[in-house]
């Protein structure tokens, strides 16, 4: 393991640890590995003051064993061809993990948006876009964006109305990209989902007795302290679900710096108070840390780091008191932390499973664009009404009278949110067991990283031996 590896190292290195402990052939581990197209432009950008900008732009797709290729596309200033191709990987094996039907991709704009109007920002996005579709690295059955850092469903608008306005005609348009409003072919639950998904996964990982007792933790989320980095789309809503679940959420950090609290911090609270002083710092009740990346140091039960990658390190991991890390963020724990946790007995819940929730509900949202019509609007009043009668029958058989209350209550009829809700508990449930069979199976020779990636890789060597080799 190379001190310093890159971000893309980082992710080759997981993958060849775990490539040993499969028996898959050399060559097919090699083309499972390689990132099989890398897109970079160019472009011109008219600022509003008439300034011309030059922007760079990628585009990786990392695999082509399932089509379309799914991936956000990220708006930071240090993004690079590096980093595109280590994230576009993960996807992959990510999806696999989940089984959503994709090959991993992602994109990205080297631009803070912060520094960009609205209306820069948008045609910085539609010239993206167009360079995407000009190379065929965007479409519902080729390639399909989604938000990632710096970007999210405003940007996923403008990037469907311009696939749509450049392909006129074609049926299945909107499902070029997901994450969309809901009034533009969005599904309900998908903003939410990325968090919704880390607290349905993490929920599961510490529901297991036998999992737990070796951490000195008792099961279940109810009490457990939690500190949160980046309270971002997917930090904020982790935050939610993880206190709406009895956890007590005791430090964050933001890019203002950190705060602390060790009875508990109300989430909603903060976001008001940050809301309207645009920084959390001296929030009455907590302590203000000296510095942001100090907020992973605290006493707590679990870390959920939800901002950027490579945060936990070398340097601050043996520092870390939390039982459980909880990778809400891609690549946000370095192979040294890795190495420096898993000696220290701490437990790592990997990105690839643990963040896949995004994944999974854009899958929806695709499979509803494809379908063009709204989950649950064929059947919703139909189970109403299905339900009804039963309950009828039940009362005519019993002599007992449901109250209007009851009757509302148990024949509610599937919405769209209960259905993709549903779907996401179902998906990250039944995708951990697999995992934590082949963590077990191994007995201490591999974490649950590894074991992901072993899992990952034998579903996308499977795809591979049985597509076989074109031409
Ligand atoms: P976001 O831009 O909405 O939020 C990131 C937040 O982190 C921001 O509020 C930012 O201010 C904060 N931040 C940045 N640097 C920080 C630092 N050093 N310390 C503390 N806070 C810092 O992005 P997001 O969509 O929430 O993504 C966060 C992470 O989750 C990324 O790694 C992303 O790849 C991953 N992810 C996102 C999704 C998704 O659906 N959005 C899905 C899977 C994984």
């Amino acid at each position: 393991m190379s001190v310093g590896a890159s971000f893309l190292e980082q992710v080759n290195q997981a993958f060849d640890r775990a490539a040993g402990f499969t028996q898959h052939d050399a060559t097919l581990l090699a083309n499972i590995k390689a990132c099989k197209n890398l897109f970079y432009t160019s472009f011109p950008v008219k600022r509003d003051d008439g300034r011309i900008e030059v922007m760079h732009a990628w585009r990786a797709e990392h695999s082509h064993h399932k089509l379309p290729c799914k991936g956000g596309i990220r708006f930071a200033l240090d993004v690079d061809a590096d980093e595109v191709q280590a994230l576009a990987a993960l996807m992959t094996y990510k999806c696999a993990l989940v089984d959503v039907p994709f090959g991993g991709a992602k994109g990205a704009i080297r631009l803070n948006p912060k520094s960009y109007t609205t209306d820069e920002l948008e045609r910085i996005t539609r010239r993206y876009v167009f360079e995407l579709v000009r190379k065929n690295f965007i479409g519902p059955g080729l390639d399909v964006p989604a938000p990632d850092v710096g970007t999210g469903p405003r940007e996923m608008a403008w990037v469907a109305d311009t696939y749509t306005q450049l392909r006129p005609g074609e049926l299945d348009a909107l499902g070029c990209v997901t994450a969309k409003p809901v009034s533009q072919g969005g599904i309900r639950g998908r903003t939410e989902a990325t968090g919704r998904g880390v607290f349905f996964g993490t929920r599961e990982v510490v529901s297991l007795a036998e999992d737990m007792k070796p951490l000195g933790l008792s099961t279940g989320l109810e009490g457990k302290r939690v500190v949160i980095q980046g309270l971002g789309n997917v930090g904020y809503f982790a935050a939610k679900f993880f206190q709406e679940g009895g956890a007590v959420l005791v430090g964050f950090a933001e890019a203002e710096g950190a705060i602390a609290n060790p009875k508990g911090l109300d989430l909603e609270k903060v976001m008001a108070y940050r809301r309207e002083r645009r920084s959390f710092m001296d929030f009455p009740g907590a302590a203000n840390l000296a510095r942001r990346e100090d907020a992973l140091e605290l006493d707590c039960d679990i870390l959920i780091p939800a901002a950027l990658e490579r945060q936990v390190t070398a340097d601050n991991a043996p520092r870390i008191k939390a039982k459980i890390v909880v990778e809400a963020a891609n690549g946000p724990t370095t192979p040294e932390a890795d190495a420096i946790l898993a000696r220290r007995n701490v437990m790592v819940v990997p990105d690839t499973f643990i963040n896949a929730g995004g994944v999974t509900v854009s899958y929806f949202e695709w499979v509803k664009n494809l379908g063009h019509v709204r989950f649950g609007r064929m059947q919703k009043r139909f189970e109403q009404g299905a339900y009804g009668r039963l309950l009828h029958a039940v009362e005519g058989v019993t002599g007992r009278q449901f109250t209007n209350e009851e009757i509302e209550r148990i024949t509610h009829g599937a919405s769209e949110e209960d259905l993709v809700n549903s779907g996401l508990e179902e998906t990250m449930i039944s995708a951990y067991h697999p995992i934590r069979a082949i963590w077990k199976r191994e007995q201490g020779k591999v974490d649950l990283r590894t074991a992901a990636m072993i899992l990952a890789i034998d579903k996308v060597a499977l795809s591979y031996e049985q597509l076989g080799i074109f031409p």
